[in-house]
């Protein structure tokens, strides 16, 4: 005889603790089994085989099993596609139901309707919950029930909506006997899907409530090493619960909370134009812009070789760790598509390949913000500089020192292109793009 079971698929919801679909999986009366799969059809694309995020991944998983194997049961742990994997637990057990938390790219989407047809074939239930973020989809729109394209009055509807029941915890200990339970099974090593241990240090997950607390004086100035939180990581892979830190920046600093604000919008306006996870501008009058596309020049921004140190230095700390700060996203993504005229996708592709907190639709968002093309963006006359930039945000150069520590040296390479001409150059570009009837 077939085990009966219901199965909870993890994906980026890495946690035991207030979690929606494993809550609803645990209540649901029959015994759980976690499942996680390593997705080869997205492993099979990272060219870097020692990843962090891969390292990050399978640490997450392992602390998971520990809590599990503790709990007299046990994750089940797959390298392989997702579908297949289906076709193999539906032999291996009778499933009720499978239950797993939203995502809303656009890969995601697809995955999740090919798996949940195959299930329906199987006669098994495929349940999805709401838990990566506080308002999804349709939650919070304008009044006329169309998706809002523009922060501002987002987040405020988004204020006006919240309260205790959004950011209230789902109790899944209070289930934890409900686990499937068996002996601990084996979870693949790193090795074994073509990856390599890496040492990396990850940021803590406990939110240091002192950083939210000054958050506002701080988080523009890269040099503090506590100028922002570094939840971002945890808050791409689900290691933290979004209402845990939403609470916590609910109830001692607004601008916090914006950020998490930002977050949710993001993720809405993927839900709602997955076009600009499939390559095109939100605004589509920007894919007219004739990128100059000098290869040499976008390697050298990649390595952090442009003679313009705030960028460099930016681009060396994402090389060097996985994260880069969000004012020196804004500058180095500035630099590339305006000063070097650099599509926007070029850079996006850049830094989905290095950031530890990689996710399509921050990362998209932040791209199309600085490259003037996506909803309530930059308008495309606005071109930082990144001497004034550093003069506000890192006059001490203790950041730049911190990463290029040659920059005042004969060996430091002259500026790629002079600040007043790059300026000149884009904005003659985009107004000629976008000249009614261009
Ligand atoms: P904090 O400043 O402490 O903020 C707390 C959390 O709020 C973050 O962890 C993040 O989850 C969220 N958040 C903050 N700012 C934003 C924002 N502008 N948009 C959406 N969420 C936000 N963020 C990502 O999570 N993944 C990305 O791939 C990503 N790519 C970016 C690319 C560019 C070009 C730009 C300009 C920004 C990008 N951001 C991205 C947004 C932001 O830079 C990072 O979220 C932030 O730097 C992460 O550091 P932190 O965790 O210390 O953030």
């Amino acid at each position: 005889m077939k085990p009966s079971v219901n199965i909870v698929w993890f994906r980026r919801d890495l946690r035991l603790s207030d979690n929606a679909a494993l809550y609803h999986a645990l209540s649901s009366g029959q015994p759980v089994l976690p499942v996680f799969i390593f997705d080869q059809h997205i492993l099979d694309q990272l060219e870097d085989k020692k990843d962090k995020r891969v390292a990050f991944i399978h640490g997450a998983i392992t602390e998971m099993q520990t809590q599990l194997v503790s709990l007299g049961s046990s994750m089940q742990v797959f390298y392989g596609k997702p579908m297949e994997v289906f076709e193999k637990l539906v032999k291996q057990y009778t499933i009720e139901t499978v239950f797993t938390n939203h995502d809303y790219e656009p890969y995601a989407l697809e995955r999740d309707a090919s798996v949940k047809s195959f299930l329906a074939e199987k006669s098994v239930g495929f349940k999805t919950f709401k838990d990566q973020v506080i308002f999804e989809k349709e939650e919070v729109t304008k009044d006329d029930g169309k998706p809002y394209t523009v922060f501002t009055p987002y987040s405020r509807k988004w204020k006006a909506k919240l309260n205790a029941f959004y950011l209230k915890s789902y109790p899944t200990e209070k289930y934890f006997k409900h686990f499937y339970q068996q002996a601990p099974l084996t979870i693949p090593g790193l090795a074994s899907m073509g990856f390599e241990l890496v040492e990396a240090v990850f940021p803590s997950k406990e939110l240091d409530q002192e950083i939210v607390r000054k958050y506002s004086q701080n988080r523009d100035f890269p040099a503090l090493d506590n100028g922002t939180s570094k939840m971002g990581v945890h808050l791409r892979f689900g290691t933290v619960s979004i209402r845990k830190i939403a609470t916590i920046a609910a109830g001692l600093n607004e601008t916090y909370l914006n950020e998490l604000i930002w977050r949710d919008f993001y993720q809405m306006i993927l839900w709602h134009f997955p076009k600009v996870g499939k390559g095109h501008a939100f605004k589509a009058e920007y894919d007219k812009i004739q990128w100059r596309n000098n290869e040499q020049e976008f390697q050298k921004w990649c390595e952090g070789n442009t003679g313009y140190p705030i960028v460099d230095a930016g681009m060396r700390e994402l090389n060097t760790t996985g994260f880069m700060h969000n004012r020196v996203r804004m500058i180095v993504a500035s630099f590339l598509t305006k000063h070097l005229l650099i599509d926007w996708r070029w850079g996006e592709a850049y830094f989905a390949s290095k950031l530890l907190d990689f996710d399509l639709s921050a990362n998209n968002g932040g791209w199309q913000w600085a490259a003037s093309s996506g909803c309530d963006a930059a308008p495309y006359f606005r071109v930082f500089n990144p001497y004034l930039q550093t003069e506000k945000f890192d006059k001490e150069f203790k950041y730049i020192k911190k990463w290029v520590p040659e920059f005042q040296e004969f060996t430091y390479p002259k500026p790629i292109v002079v600040h007043e001409v790059a300026r000149k150059r884009v904005l003659e570009t985009y107004a000629a793009a976008l000249k009614p009837g261009a």
